[in-house]
């Protein structure tokens, strides 16, 4: 268990150039103390994983 962080990563597709982006966003807001953007960012995110890759996440 580690404790760096209370975000979970999301299961994002290396190959995925859309993933790449949200995870790239998600990443610069959370370094620039944006939570609203960060949290925009996953919610865009979770859609998309869930409609493209399939993937249900939950939160
Ligand atoms: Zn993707």
């Amino acid at each position: 268990m580690t404790a760096h962080t209370h975000v979970t990563e999301l299961p994002y597709a290396p190959s995925c150039p859309e993933c790449t982006r949200f995870k790239a966003g998600e990443e610069k807001a959370r370094y620039d103390r944006d939570p609203s953007k960060e949290v925009d960012y996953r919610v865009l995110a979770r859609r998309h994983l869930r409609n493209v890759h399939g993937v249900a996440v939950a939160g």
